[in-house]
């Protein structure tokens, strides 16, 4: 989000934006869980033009052992994009975005995770963005909570994320890259819907408090129809498997 002016308009007279969407229209979404075989836990997600991988391992011993914490894991998510995610080529490996976004995801599912159940233990989640398309942070967390109750690593619940943003001056929900690009206003948000609690936070650009209001209403049914996509994905994988390993008659 930078806040450039430009001619482009984002959102026509009818309140149709540049994709054919409405204002409190998502883009598609779709989450596969279990996709990685030597991983613990795994999903893979479309969110528009956004593909995720995201692969879990843990707990398991922490190392080095001095990062090991006597009275709970530790979750460490390492956010990636991938060289080829975006039309130019990205720099290979960590830069400041990657490192931020890392921190907030780890921040997020720490959160939900009973890191109390595994002292010293390390808790690994790999998010790599394979096509990248605005809205990745919130794609990657919310494919990483689904990878993670895939490896079977107790949690309070899922963490579904959307953003929000403001573009042309109208709230929409889940802005794609012109939007990002050009927009006024970026909010991405994780909310566990069952408990309102909020996870993740941030904000790039300016809304009044009214707009701020209605990004939040929009944000929260939106977790509420991720979060429903997030549980099909998994009672799809388990019932697929449970069908599998049924005896024939
Ligand atoms: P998010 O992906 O969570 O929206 P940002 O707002 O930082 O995070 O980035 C918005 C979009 O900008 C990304 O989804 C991606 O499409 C694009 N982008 C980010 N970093 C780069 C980069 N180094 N080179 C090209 N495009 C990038």
């Amino acid at each position: 989000m930078s806040g450039m002016t430009t001619d482009i308009e984002l959102v026509n007279k009818d309140g149709i934006r540049i994709d054919g969407r409405t204002a409190e229209e998502m883009r598609p979404l779709r989450i596969e869980a279990g996709v990685l075989n030597n991983a613990d836990g795994s999903a893979y997600l479309e969110w528009g033009k956004n593909k995720v991988l995201c692969a879990v391992y843990g707990p398991r011993e922490c190392h080095p052992r001095h990062m090991q914490n006597p009275t709970k894991a530790i979750v460490q998510c390492k956010y990636n994009m991938l060289s080829f995610s975006v039309s130019d080529r990205k720099r290979p490996g960590p830069d400041r975005r990657s490192i931020e976004i890392s921190k907030i995801i780890s921040e997020a599912l720490e959160y939900v995770i009973f890191t109390e159940n595994y002292p010293r233990a390390s808790i690994d989640v790999y998010i790599e963005v394979l096509q990248a398309n605005a809205g990745t942070r919130c794609a990657g967390l919310t494919a990483a909570s689904v990878a993670l109750a895939d490896a079977g690593i107790p949690m309070k619940d899922l963490v579904p994320a959307v953003a929000i943003g403001k573009a042309d001056g109208h709230i929409v929900l889940d802005l794609n890259k012109e939007e990002d690009n050009f927009g006024n206003a970026d909010l991405p948000i994780a909310m566990i819907p069952r408990t309102g609690e909020v996870l993740l936070m941030q904000m790039d650009g300016h809304m009044t408090m009214e707009e701020f209001n209605t990004a939040l209403e929009y944000g929260k049914k939106a977790c509420e129809k991720v979060y429903e996509i997030q549980k099909d994905a998994l009672k799809r994988k388990y019932s697929i498997q449970s069908e599998d390993t049924e005896e024939p008659e």
